[in-house]
């Protein structure tokens, strides 16, 4: 989950509970999602599916669900960007280059994460569940496990992608939702800044 500093937006990577939180505290919240999503929010829901592993989302919260390829329906606030960098499909959810979601298909239906920008040239690509140990993407010679994975062969395209923008983009610090390496590196979890660290991340990164 991506709360946007100054705004009323939650962007939700993907409906898996352990990157929900709770919306409920943020009632007039407007709720972002990859339009695939609504597949899994119409047969996956618990209570209506007892069988069904993903938690129902506040009534009370707006969902709106992105749509990379038309701008007409549902996401027509959205400006399509798309190819962004080694990505297919990408949103500039602003419209003034601050934020991007990026369509990271592979993880679940709908899974997509978020590319902010930080200081001027300076990004950080908050990956959610695209893939989950560093290895995968840097260097990018570990394969990742099917286990954790609904489309294994989309998924590791998607993570190859991730490590060509990641090799090309030196001014962007990567951080994978599980990835315990940044918690060693003293990354500040919420609600810190990150700002700061991650600039830091960078200059290391280009000497
Ligand atoms: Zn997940």
């Amino acid at each position: 989950m991506h709360l946007t500093e100054g705004t009323s937006d939650i962007q939700i990577s993907h409906l898996h509970w352990d990157h929900i939180g709770d919306p409920s505290l943020f009632p007039n919240a407007e709720i972002i999602l990859g339009e695939e999503t609504q597949t899994m929010l119409a047969n996956r829901v618990y209570p209506a599916n007892p069988e069904g592993t993903i938690t129902e989302l506040p009534k009370a919260n707006k969902c709106t669900f992105v749509s990379f390829d038309d701008p007409s329906e549902s996401s027509k606030r959205f400006k399509i960007i798309s190819p962004l960098g080694t990505f297919a499909r990408a949103v500039d959810l602003f419209g003034d280059g601050s934020v991007y979601l990026v369509d990271t298909p592979g993880h679940c239906p709908g899974h997509m994460s978020c590319i902010a920008r930080i200081a001027e040239g300076t990004f950080v690509f908050l990956a959610g569940d695209l893939c989950h140990l560093r290895e995968a993407y840097d260097p990018g010679t570990r394969l990742i496990n099917r286990k954790m994975y609904e489309d294994i062969e989309t998924a590791r395209d998607t993570v190859r992608r991730l490590a060509a923008l990641n090799r090309e983009v030196a001014s962007m610090v990567v951080i994978l939702a599980h990835e315990v390496d940044r918690l060693q590196e003293g990354m500040p979890l919420f609600p810190k800044d990150i700002r700061e660290w991650a600039i830091e991340m960078v200059e290391k990164r280009k000497k």
